[in-house]
């Protein structure tokens, strides 16, 4: 495939993002606290958690081994694959979701958009990567990685917060506690965003753009969308806290 074909693919597929970042304003994406009826078969939460995940750490996997990179390159195979790592195997085992189950349309779905991803970023950096080895001293690396690496930080600790809300066996909600959760509902939300800008920095390519542009399209209206539940759903919820961007949004 020429580069200008992979950019035009890359293009559309950011526009198919922005297009899903407005459906998700208005549609509640059906998992986790707001999973409902009507969407079609479900199966186990934990299942499709690790059937969602796996197609981009696989993906990613089979580029890293099949052909030879740059050390540049290389370093964002592995951080991509660290990440997927954690979300495939290690986040589902740990999450107290018993008896919870999401639709197979957002497993589906789901799996399509970690394949297109990862395919794209894959690609790229094996075939269209151009990176000065071992060139780890410029301003969008130690800005990336720096941001690759508070986003992942505040990712990680929020997630642990949240699971740790309940006691093996329990499976209600709770009004989460300290870190950044004072100031906003989702820092785990926040994390992931800053965690891929930074990747997108790093890379400084089109697919990390626009895997950068999907996660921000997924993940800004589902913190909206569980701010709104948290304010229902908790009378004494604090006033002062944002849904997403602290101070902000
Ligand atoms: P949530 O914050 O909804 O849930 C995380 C876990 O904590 C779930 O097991 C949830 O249980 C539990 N939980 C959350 N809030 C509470 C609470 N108040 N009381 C008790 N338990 C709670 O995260 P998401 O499901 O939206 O996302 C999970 C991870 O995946 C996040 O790190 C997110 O950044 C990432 N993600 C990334 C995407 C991307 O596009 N890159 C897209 C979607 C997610 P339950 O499931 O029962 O609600």
């Amino acid at each position: 495939m020429s580069q200008d074909l992979f950019h035009i693919l890359c293009l559309i597929w950011t526009g198919i993002a922005l297009i899903t970042f407005f459906l998700l304003l208005y549609v509640r994406a059906p998992y986790g606290r707001h999973v409902q009826s009507g969407w079609g078969p479900q199966i186990s939460n934990k299942v499709g958690w690790v059937l969602m995940e796996l197609p981009s750490f696989v993906c990613i996997l089979y580029f890293t081994a099949s052909y030879s990179h740059s050390s540049y390159a290389y370093l964002l195979l592995f951080l991509w694959l660290l990440h997927y790592a954690n979300r495939t195997f290690v986040f589902p085992m740990r999450i107290r979701t018993r008896g919870k189950k999401m639709p197979v349309v957002i497993v589906v779905s789901a799996i399509i958009f970690n394949l297109v991803n990862a395919g794209l970023n894959g690609y790229y950096l094996s075939f269209f990567e151009n990176y000065i080895p071992n060139d780890f001293s410029s301003w969008k690396f130690l800005l990336g990685a720096s941001l690759f690496a508070a986003g992942a930080i505040v990712n990680l600790k929020s997630d642990q917060i949240l699971i740790g809300l309940r006691k093996p066996g329990e499976v209600g909600y709770k009004v989460p506690r300290g870190f950044l959760f004072e100031y906003i509902s989702c820092p785990n939300h926040l994390g992931e965003i800053i965690q891929w800008a930074g990747f997108a920095l790093m890379a400084w390519n089109c697919p990390a753009a626009t895997f950068f542009v999907w996660t921000a399209a997924n993940l800004i209206p589902r913190a909206l969308d569980h701010h709104k539940w948290y304010k229902t759903k908790f009378e004494n919820y604090p006033t002062e806290r944002k849904a997403i961007f602290p101070g902000v949004l």
